[in-house]
């Protein structure tokens, strides 16, 4: 896999400086081989992986190629969704910084017509849009491609899968013969194979092969998994394998701030990504993920496209892909550099039936994963422990405290007591599971990772013991409330706190005025409390949600506070009068 100075290829002075600008070192292994090509005029059919840089392959050509001077359409690119005609516009628009008199525009689905028939009036040489409102623009009058030079086709199959097959062939038809065309696709089944055959002329072939594309680095697993204890099952995985890098994909924006949520209060720092976030938001995520501000991104497969992170230690599909391509893509973001990744999937009910012809017709090498029991969950969690006290003391990284162990030694302990005791407060400290510290965001040095605080359901009370692989029962139990009321919506109920079976030592009881009435979840409760003390979600234990109150379990010791931090604070719109709840916590 080659890959050359962008110096090399033949670039004018404009373009070197944008590309420089960007901060692109090198040009990537497609990028090296299509632009030269591409330059001559040539047809090209272009094949690599995600986050390759198949978009500066194709607009880099194709801006060198555009005349400034001449006011009309020259290059259209053709994108399958709206966000992804947004991406390659800016970074279109990026590369064609120091070409002066090139302006460029995005047209697609759902934004105004206004805009675009304004900035097709105002003479843009570049469009890149979706076939559906390409076409519908073409048929208006508004976008004229007789002077059309280069025609792109980004994520071919993927357009194809969408239905957009007849679009595309009346634009290819519309455009003049004399278009350069430059085809890119992840696959090319016979559908591509068919229309390039009779629209390109003599195309060079550019394959680039991807470490990833068989993936053969990455440990894949699905996991039967009911659909209402998925986050329980996830959390189960994360933790045993101290997982610290990973994106989590779900199929749909709700799911996605859901999920992003319900991970935040249960003390895993996370973040999230999908089409309705801004364009200037999702960057920011982006940064801050591929710089290991947090943990795990959960993300929809649209937003994460052209994320270009690659070293991350696992990829879940919380929801199974729509198909192998997409889970091709998924997982090919782990098990790259020549490091083992892991792969997990989870299935629920008639989705074994998909997931089994999607590894029958792409020869996906995936094995049948058990989820962790609770007491794999402490072991593991033990170890982890076990390894940070190891390392700490080969490393010497730690004070000495002679004095006080020699006082204890004194008073006739045994030194193997004293260090029981002292895990035993460590592990009873609220925030502490199995570590005493909180956990921090997740670093770069792998070495000796901060413990991470002890997800609510491993406490010992009432946790949910197995993950039930399918039942109703449960659930409908949840969704009466003390009175046999129907509760709130049941979705939220099943992640959370256990309900509180009267309140551990340690831990004190408050008392809030909002409830059920209010819609509010555990997830609310523990995030606003997270949120306005920054104290770890596991300083919260039990909550019992009731008709117009709630009772949270909280560390005691950070009782004071909270009451005094969440008073007057809204939460679904009422302001909060927290107070202790004295006595015996059970209601
Ligand atoms: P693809 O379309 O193949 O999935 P993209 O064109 O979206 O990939 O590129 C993925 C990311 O890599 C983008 O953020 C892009 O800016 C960046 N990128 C592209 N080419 C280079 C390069 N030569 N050097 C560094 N980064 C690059
Ligand atoms: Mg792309």
């Amino acid at each position: 896999m080659e890959k050359r100075p962008f110096a090399e290829l033949g670039l004018s002075p404009d373009l070197l400086k944008a590309v420089e600008k960007m901060g692109f070192e090198e040009a990537s292994p497609i990028q090296t081989a299509v632009i030269p090509v591409a330059l001559t005029g040539r047809d090209v059919v272009g094949q690599s992986s995600t986050g390759s840089g198949k978009t500066a392959a194709f607009a880099i050509p194709a801006l060198e190629r555009v005349d400034p001077k001449q006011r009309a359409v020259q290059v259209l690119v053709l994108c399958p969704t709206r966000e992804l005609a947004v991406q390659v516009a800016e970074e279109t628009g990026k590369l064609a910084l120091f070409k002066r008199g090139v302006m460029g525009v995005p047209i697609y689905g759902g934004q105004s017509y206004e805009r675009q028939f304004r900035a097709l009036a105002a003479g843009v040489q570049v469009v890149i849009g979706t076939p559906g409102r390409v076409m519908d623009h073409m048929e208006r009058g508004t976008l004229k491609l007789d002077a059309l030079k280069i025609l792109v086709l980004d994520e071919t199959d993927r357009m194809l899968d969408m239905g957009f097959r007849d679009d595309i062939e009346h634009i290819l038809k519309a455009v003049p013969t004399t278009r350069q065309l430059l085809f890119f696709s992840a696959t090319i089944p016979r559908m591509i194979q068919d229309l390039i055959g009779r629209y390109t002329k003599d195309p060079a072939w550019i394959r680039i092969e991807s470490v990833a594309q068989n993936a053969p680095q990455v440990e894949q697993r699905w996991f039967e998994v009911d659909r209402r204890s998925k986050i329980e099952a996830l959390t189960r995985l994360i933790d045993v394998n101290d997982f610290r890098y990973g994106i989590i994909f779900c199929s749909t924006k709700i799911m996605v701030d859901d999920l992003d949520e319900h991970l935040h209060a249960r003390g895993y720092a996370t973040d999230r990504l999908h089409g309705d976030i801004s364009q200037a938001q999702r960057d920011r995520v982006m940064q801050k993920f591929r710089e290991r501000k947090f943990e795990f991104l959960v993300a929809t497969d649209v937003a994460a496209r052209g994320l270009d992170v690659d070293d991350l230690e696992v990829v879940f599909n919380f929801d199974l892909p729509n198909d192998a391509e997409d889970y091709t893509h998924r997982i090919g973001r782990t098990g790259r550099a020549g490091r083992k990744g892991r792969a997990f999937t989870f299935v629920s009910g008639q989705e074994l039936y998909k997931l089994q012809s999607m590894v029958r017709w792409a020869k996906l090498d995936v094995h049948r994963g058990k989820i962790p029991s609770l007491d794999e969950v402490d072991e593991a969690r033990t170890n982890v422990f076990f390894e940070k006290i190891r390392t700490t003391l080969d490393a010497k990284d730690f004070k000495p405290h002679d004095r006080m162990i020699d006082r204890l030694l004194d008073q006739g302990y045994a030194s193997t007591d004293i260090c029981s005791a002292l895990i035993h407060l460590l592990q009873a400290a609220p925030g502490a599971g199995g570590g005493p510290a909180k956990a921090a965001p997740a670093k770069p040095a792998p070495a000796a990772k901060p413990a991470r605080p002890a997800p609510a359901w491993a406490k010992p009370v009432a946790a949910p013991e197995p993950v039930p692989a399918t039942g109703e029962t449960e659930i409908d139990r949840e969704r009466e409330d003390d009175d046999g009321h129907p509760a709130g919506p049941p979705r939220k109920s099943k992640y959370e706190r256990p309900a509180r079976t009267g309140r551990e030592p340690g831990m004190a009881t408050v008392f809030l005025n909002v409830g059920r009435k209010q819609l509010v979840t555990p997830a609310d409760i523990v995030g606003k409390i997270a949120g306005v003390t920054r104290l770890p979600a596991t300083a919260v234990g039990a909550i019992d949600i009731h008709q117009r109150h709630t009772l949270a379990d909280v560390a005691a010791e950070h009782a004071g506070l909270i009451v005094q931090k969440l008073a007057g604070i809204k939460l679904k719109g009422i302001a909060l009068e927290p107070s202790l709840a004295g006595g015996e916590s059970k209601s």
